[in-house]
């Protein structure tokens, strides 16, 4: 009988995690290690829009698509180009990006991609198991991305929020656009008692994603989304609907929680990406938290071979998190104006450091000091007593 192979890695899922983990992997001394991704389905459909910021060029610069030095923050009461510098505000499409990985790993015969549906993760002495509809496999390490499906409850007593979206890339008959300038978020439009703001990333004059986002508890009727989209472009971008197609269109789902999401499930089963707690609890943002934790993974594999996880966010921030998090969801302030108050007060770059949990003591007390005292104190207060 044929015994089978244990890999030493097992990559349990392979979207934006799973993938960037197995990139970086090959650019690593464990590039010639057995590796096996086990993914669902292959991703073939341009299913999302990262967007990030970084001073440098980074690992994926070549799939960037646009990146901007100027951003419109618009509130009510405030409205300003805000200038980046030194960072910039860069975009890549998902699809760009599975293709690239695919495309890397295919001179790579120490790396199998199947395409199963991942039913168990099970440690055995030595090896981790990994059981799919069919069949089971082995290996010495397993990185994980698979949500829990009971993961709301297991927030119990902590914020759980929703990200929710809905993005339509445009394409209007005429040049409209600067692409130099896009708009990070504009909160003017009705708030409908959470927090509703729209972005507009134009890639070319007559190109843009402009996309409706909402942190709250439940997402909307299908067809809302739409229509704020379609009263966004007529009265703020002046577009009525005759001067522009839709030529692709994204919805998601993204969870905000001050909980702490369990890094290991065994001692060589390893949870990344959101499922790991990558996920920016106060903003959403996760995709170049998880290029940092492949990488910091990758050195601890390659100077010790051993892994040990620490969670995302160090304890300052989990708890600016948490407070911003009970803010919103009992309805303490409105996070538009708490935005305008962040921005008004501090250069764009002390605001994009503190969210990259970059910035030192003096830093987060400017922040801290920027924003209304009464609600910020009443949602630390909630804060401390969940987190
Ligand atoms: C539409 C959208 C836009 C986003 N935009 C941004 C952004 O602009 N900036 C940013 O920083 N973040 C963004 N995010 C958040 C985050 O970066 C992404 O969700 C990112 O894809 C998270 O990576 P992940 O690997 O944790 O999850 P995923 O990319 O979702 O990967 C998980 C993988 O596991 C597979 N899987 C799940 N269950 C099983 C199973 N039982 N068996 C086998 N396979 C399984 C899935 O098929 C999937 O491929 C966005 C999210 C969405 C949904």
């Amino acid at each position: 009988m044929k015994t089978k192979p244990t890999y030493d890695v097992i990559l349990a899922g392979g979207g934006c995690a799973g993938l960037s983990l197995l990139y970086h992997l090959l650019q690593s001394d464990w590039k010639d290690r057995s590796i096996l991704l086990i993914d669902r389905e292959r991703k073939e459909q341009n299913d999302r829009t990262w967007c990030f910021w970084e001073t440098e060029p980074g690992s994926f610069e070549s799939l960037v698509c646009q990146q901007w030095q100027q951003m419109y923050f618009h509130a009510p009461d405030f409205s300003q180009l805000l200038n980046l510098q030194p960072y910039r505000y860069k975009m890549i499409r998902g699809i760009d990006f599975y293709q690239h990985i695919y495309q890397t790993l295919a001179s790579f015969t120490n790396v199998t991609i199947l395409n199963e549906d991942i039913q168990e993760l099970q440690e055995k002495e030595d090896v981790v198991q990994v059981i799919t509809d069919q069949n089971t496999y082995e290996g010495k390490w397993v990185f994980s991305s698979l949500r829990d499906e009971d993961e709301v409850e297991q927030a119990n007593g902590h914020q759980y929020l929703l990200q929710h979206f809905k993005g339509w890339e445009i394409r209007t008959e005429q040049p409209f656009f600067d692409p130099q300038e896009a708009t990070l978020m504009d909160f003017r439009i009705d708030q409908g008692g959470d927090c509703r703001f729209m972005y507009v990333l134009p890639t070319d004059e007559q190109t843009a994603l402009v996309e409706y986002t909402i942190f709250s508890d439940q997402l909307l009727e299908p067809v809302k989304y739409e229509q704020e989209l379609r009263r966004y472009m007529l009265e703020y971008l002046g577009l009525s609907e005759s001067d522009y197609q839709v030529i692709h269109e994204e919805f998601g789902v993204i969870p905000m929680t001050d909980m702490v999401y369990p890094r290991q499930l065994g001692k060589k089963i390893i949870r990344i990406g959101t499922a790991g707690g990558a996920t920016k609890a106060s903003t959403g943002y996760t995709f170049q938290r998880i290029q940092q934790d492949s990488q910091q993974i990758i050195q601890q594999l390659t100077s010790t071979g051993a892994v040990s996880t620490t969670r995302f966010s160090p304890a300052r921030f989990h708890l600016f998190d948490s407070v911003l998090l009970n803010v919103m969801g009992r309805s303490f302030y409105p996070a538009g104006e708490a935005f305008a108050c962040l921005f008004k007060k501090n250069p764009p770059s002390r605001v994009l450091r503190f969210l990259d949990e970059d910035t030192h003591l003096g830093e987060d007390f400017a922040i801290i000091n920027s924003v209304p005292k009464v609600p910020f104190i009443k949602g630390a207060w909630f804060a401390l007593q969940s987190i």
